[in-house]
């Protein structure tokens, strides 16, 4: 059966999509059977993987809201081992649309049970915010990954997010747990990154993964050739360090 996760922070620009990808598409290197699941309407993890989206009938909007059969959505990628369920901007509407639905916390998960079977790992790329699809993709996830850009303020929000979390495991998953936090973007050149990264420990200890992500130009490049690090460049930095994230999350179950 395979473990579902959350790629999860409701700020913008964390580092949430370059993760899904690079984390998918390295476990997929390692020989784990992978999907991906975009379920932010700016699609980023659908192109990011070389989905065109114009090309896009069925996507994840029709899963959620027409209650179409995962396995008709899914689509193969160019890495071997990786497939997709896309998103378009079809999905912005998805959040309103939702909210007089039945059962409309739980669609995601209904959905993807089919497919568990298929895969060793799903992961799931969330938009930035905390509505109803954040929330279905916390409540179909067996953990969350939390991306947290080395940045001032890095901390600000957390709270909102956690709170999410526990909302969900107290009436939605009481499984769910927190995978890790991620530290992402990190500058090597300035004072203000490690600084954030001590911070980060202080406040999640054990929870922070060793694995931390630099900035690097490699891993910004790579989405506009619609490809992941492992596939654009599988000697970078880039590469190098999503590997060994990969292993973390493996080695921890
Ligand atoms: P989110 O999904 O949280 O909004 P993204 O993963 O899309 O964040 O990242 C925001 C921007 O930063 C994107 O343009 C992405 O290519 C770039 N980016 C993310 N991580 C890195 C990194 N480690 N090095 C360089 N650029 C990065
Ligand atoms: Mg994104």
């Amino acid at each position: 059966m395979s473990k579902i996760i959350a790629i999860a922070n409701q700020k913008g620009g964390v580092g949430k999509t370059t993760t899904s990808v690079n984390l998918a598409a390295c476990l997929a290197h390692l020989g784990k059977r992978v999907l991906l699941v975009d379920i932010d309407p700016q699609g980023n993890a659908t192109s990011g993987v070389g989905i065109e989206k114009g090309d896009v009938d069925e996507c994840v909007y029709d899963l959620l809201i027409e209650d179409l059969d995962a396995r008709k959505v899914v689509r193969s990628t160019e890495v071997n081992n990786l497939d997709v369920i896309p998103a378009t901007i079809q999905l912005s509407g998805a959040e309103i649309e939702l909210v007089p639905t039945i059962s409309r916390e739980v669609r995601l998960k209904k959905a993807l049970t089919p497919l568990k079977s298929h895969y060793d790992y799903i992961f799931i790329d969330c938009p930035p915010s905390l509505g109803l699809l954040t929330i279905n993709a916390l409540t179909a996830s067996d953990s969350v990954v939390i991306p947290v850009q080395c940045e001032y303020y890095a901390l600000e929000g957390l709270s909102q997010l956690l709170n999410t979390v526990r909302l969900v495991q107290k009436h939605l998953n009481t499984d769910l747990a927190i995978e890790g936090v991620l530290l992402t973007m990190l500058d090597a050149r300035t004072n203000l990154g490690i600084q954030v990264i001590e911070e980060v420990k202080k406040y999640f200890r054990d929870k922070v993964f060793d694995t931390i992500i630099p900035r690097t130009i490699r891993l910004g490049e790579a989405p506009s050739y619609g490809k992941p690090i492992i596939v654009y460049d599988a000697k970078s930095r880039g590469a190098e360090v999503y590997i060994d994230l990969a292993k973390e999350v493996v080695a921890n179950g």
